[in-house]
């Protein structure tokens, strides 16, 4: 089978920390006998310099014509005063449109090596391994009516909450299907006691998990989420939640592993998912080889599972990171006492060397 990738380095440190995830994927070619048709495309600054917009036709016709999308990082002070609908930042709005893409995962792995780098206890965070499924084109941030609006004594500003029982089905359907790929509990987070459309999303993530005996399902209020992650974090596998329940949850537990270099994400829908480390494309860092690729390469490992259920492959790269961490390899970011610092390159070069060490 060819699995064909759309390849999207973007701007700044995305160009370095690509080619590093590329090289992990042509170790896994090799090491597992498969074949990825690698796929370039521009996108972002890069893009705006070449052709005079972030997303070229040629790139959207490629990302679909795809079986899934790995971008770096865009955008850069380059661009920064360019107007709204020109910027860097609108070619990632573009793609999640144009691909459907609903549902964001961002995984939050502690790797043992690491905890010391959290800013809680280490045994409260060591070993978390959680995925948060937020709900990505929908609630708040897109319900209609909004504005701000005059009143006779100053002014009103409104938003509104609205989830359709479609939109709620089918996020809830890639939650349980993503916790089936792992230890298969699922903790919707919502608002129900106070707000209708929780009310109604709670009821409807509780009928389609009818279809999922096989996964435990719990229900919990977002203030109470909020707190327990900081409390007892481990108690989490999957969470799924609305657009802006999301937003806050989905950073709050990156947090609890250290490093913004170190996540991956996953944009699913249709039929192809896009697959990017959560931190931008760095410019301050830019062009020194001193980034992290691990996000980048994290994000291959999401690729593989989500995208074409490759999960031992995926779990060969997860491993590769670890021992990589155990052995003392750190880029500056997460560096620490007794650590050996080493660039970009090498980062990826010493996961390529664990990666077949154990094949
Ligand atoms: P950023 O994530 O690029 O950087 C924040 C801080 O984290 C910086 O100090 C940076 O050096 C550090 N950092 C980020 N990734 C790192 C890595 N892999 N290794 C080591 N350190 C790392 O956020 P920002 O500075 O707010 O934004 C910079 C540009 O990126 C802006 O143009 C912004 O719009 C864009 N951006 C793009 C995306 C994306 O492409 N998905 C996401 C966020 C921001």
């Amino acid at each position: 089978m060819t699995m064909r990738i759309a390849v999207l380095s973007g701007d700044g440190i995305g160009r370095e920390i690509m080619p590093q995830a590329i090289g992990v994927l042509r170790e896994v070619e090799t090491i597992f006998g498969h074949h990825f048709e690698l796929l370039e495309g521009l996108v972002g600054g890069a893009a705006i310099d070449a052709v005079e917009e972030p997303l070229p036709k040629d790139t959207l016709d490629l990302a679909k014509q795809s079986d899934a999308v790995l971008l770096g990082a865009v955008g850069g002070p380059k661009w920064e005063n360019l107007p709204y609908h020109q910027r860097p930042e609108r070619a990632l709005l573009g793609l999640r449109e144009h691909l459907g893409l609903f549902a964001n995962l961002r995984p939050a792995r502690m790797y043992s090596a690491l905890v010391d780098a959290s800013t809680l206890k280490p045994e409260v965070v060591d070993g978390i391994d959680i995925l948060v499924v937020r709900e990505l084109t929908g609630g708040i941030y897109f319900g209609k009516p909004k504005g701000i609006e005059p009143t006779p004594t100053g002014q009103r500003g409104f938003n509104t909450e609205v989830y359709t029982t479609e939109e709620i089905v089918r996020i809830a359907e890639v939650a349980f299907e993503a916790a089936r790929k792992r230890r298969r509990l699922v903790t919707s987070v919502d608002k129900a006691n106070v707000l209708e459309s929780s009310e109604l999303w709670r009821r409807v993530v509780t009928e389609v998990h009818e279809r999922y005996p096989d996964v435990e399902l719990r229900h919990m209020y977002v203030d109470n989420c909020a707190m327990q992650l900081v409390r007892n974090p481990k108690q989490f596998d999957v969470i799924v939640t609305t657009n802006m329940f999301g937003d806050i949850l989905s950073d709050e537990a990156a947090m609890l592993t250290g490093s913004i270099g170190m996540l991956p994400s996953a944009s699913l829908g249709s039929s192809v998912g896009m697959y990017e480390p959560i931190h931008g494309s760095a410019p301050d860092i830019a062009g020194q080889n001193i980034a992290n690729p691990v996000g980048m390469i994290a994000s291959v490992a999401m690729m593989l599972t989500y995208s074409f259920d490759l999960r031992k492959e995926a779990d060969a790269i997860e491993q590769a990171i670890e021992r990589t961490l155990t052995r003392g390899y750190r880029t500056q970011d997460i560096a620490g006492p007794g650590t050996r610092v080493v660039g970009t390159r090498e980062m990826g070069e010493a996961i390529c060397r664990e990666l077949r060490a154990d094949a």
